[in-house]
């Protein structure tokens, strides 16, 4: 009938404006690197921020002692102890993830940090004697913090913006290890905050405590990012003394990366106009967790009205953005059943959609299919575009040169289609040089991460 006619064409478009070959994942790839060349050179100099992160050494795996890790960055917030026991030793860990109750990510600041202190409190009274303090010392804390940070020193920074859902208002500027000491001290916690990191670059420091060959991270969870080892004299806006080490950790922001080779379409223009950040994180509004639900639900809105795929009425929960979320997406994607029975009580749950025939169902499912391998294939270019970066996108000359991504979030770690689809995509382009690149899932790297640059940063050393 007429109305299938018209929701095949809109599915047909959104395949065709969504499509990434190959042949436009390299250009994609190559503003990439060329943006990051760029906000290496000044400050301003691109929408790639490439902060410098002040970590200029890696764990060595010699760091001990007892560190608190804190991660804050999207819907949830976790607290962790380590306990380091030098070379060769396990690392003891304890952590704890609370969910950020949503009217704190649009509240104050002084609320949303009283409580985040306040978790920290408490879990820190749970301290058992597997954990040791030396007498008359304080604790030390390594803080994530996933958004955009002007780092002014290892351990202190002030917010540029926020990201993710994060709406608070008066936080921007501040100094957030500032803010999170004054909560600290207003719930009575005796804490120092002894290195203020992202959560890529936790994961960095995690991945290289495991493995000496990692190079770089990325996060694909809530939000996307990615940092990566960089030589200090290729940062010409770097004006400090050069570190020892002769590198820097830089935290590219790629999510604010934008271009105009990235396959966009109409739903992501009204997603990004109708965001809490417009014209902000138009990557990250592609490819992240938080919005790969989001695009579908669009989609289905715009069949719903113009193709009346739903029947006459247009479903009202449809109306609500993000309430389709990606977790629910991914489940839909996933489903293997021959009459495609999650597609339809995800439908009937949430949306209040009761009777969906099999053909709405497949439809729903290619849409999911085409809104995460988009999100996929423009992660691997954004990997390729930072390999060619590091000069480790080729074969150089018979050498073998083991290159290793540390990889977390919870979109990387449950969407087993998105994943799947972004490693065997970097592959697609590497070509013969995907022999000596290695994606890595970094479990919880970044909160070990963070404790472990803690530790080389300790008061005490
Ligand atoms: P954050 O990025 O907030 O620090 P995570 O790394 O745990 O936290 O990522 C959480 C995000 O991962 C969620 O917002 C969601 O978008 C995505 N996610 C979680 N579970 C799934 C799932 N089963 N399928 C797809 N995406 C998921
Ligand atoms: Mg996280």
């Amino acid at each position: 009938s007429d109305r299938w006619a018209k929701a095949e064409a809109i599915l047909k478009e959104l395949d065709e404006e969504c499509g990434a070959p190959a042949a436009k994942l390299r250009p994609v790839a190559d503003a990439m690197t060329v943006e990051m060349h760029a906000g290496l050179a000044s400050e301003g100099g691109s929408k790639l921020k490439m902060l410098i992160s002040y970590v200029d050494n890696l764990p060595t795996g010699d760091e001990k002692g007892l560190f608190y890790a804190l991660d804050l960055g999207g819907t949830n917030f976790r607290v962790m102890r380590v306990q380091l026991g030098g070379k060769g030793s396990k690392i003891k860990q304890e952590s704890e993830e609370v969910s950020i109750p949503p009217h704190l990510m649009i509240g104050s600041s002084q609320e949303l940090f009283d409580f985040i202190a306040g978790a920290l409190a408490k879990f820190v009274s749970t301290e058992g004697e597997d954990f040791h303090l030396p007498p008359g010392r304080q604790r030390e804390l390594g803080f994530t913090f996933s958004f955009p940070v002007k780092q002014l020193s290892l351990a202190s920074g002030t917010l540029i913006k926020w990201t993710k859902g994060f709406h608070i208002e008066g936080t921007v500027g501040q100094d957030v290890v500032g803010e999170l000491t004054k909560a600290m001290e207003r719930v009575g916690l005796d804490m120092r905050v002894a290195a203020l990191v992202n959560d890529t670059v936790g994961t960095l420091a995690g991945g290289r405590y495991n493995n000496p060959d990692v190079v770089a991270a990325v996060i694909l969870g809530t939000g996307t990012n990615a940092a990566y080892v960089e030589r200090a004299n290729a940062i010409p806006k770097w004006q400090g003394l050069l570190p020892k080490s002769g590198e820097m950790v830089i935290n590219m922001e790629w999510g604010n990366f934008r271009s105009s080779h990235l396959p966009l379409t109409e739903y992501d223009q009204s997603l990004d106009a109708e965001s809490l950040n417009p014209g902000e994180q138009i990557f990250e509004k592609t490819i992240s967790g938080m919005y790969l639900g989001e695009i579908v639900r669009r989609v289905l809105c715009r069949m719903a009205e113009e193709a009346s795929f739903f029947g006459d009425n247009i479903p009202p929960k449809l109306k609500i953005p993000f309430i389709l979320r990606t977790p629910d997406m991914s489940a839909m994607h996933h489903d293997t059943s021959s009459d495609l029975k999650v597609v339809g009580s995800k439908l009937k749950d949430i949306l209040e959609i009761p009777n969906s025939s099999l053909k709405m169902r497949k439809m729903i499912v290619e849409i999911c299919d085409i809104v995460a391998s988009r999100g996929a294939r423009l992660s691997a270019a954004a990997i390729l575009g930072v390999l060619k970066k590091l000069g480790r996108d080729g074969i150089k000359d018979g050498e073998k040169q083991r290159s290793v991504i540390a990889l977390d979030g919870g979109l990387f770690e449950h969407y087993m289609k998105f994943r799947n689809c972004m490693v065997s995509t970097l592959e697609e382009l590497l070509g013969e040089a995907a022999d000596n690149i290695v994606i890595e899932h970094s479990n919880d790297g970044s909160g070990i991460g963070a404790a472990l640059i803690a530790a080389s940063h300790s008061q005490y050393l």
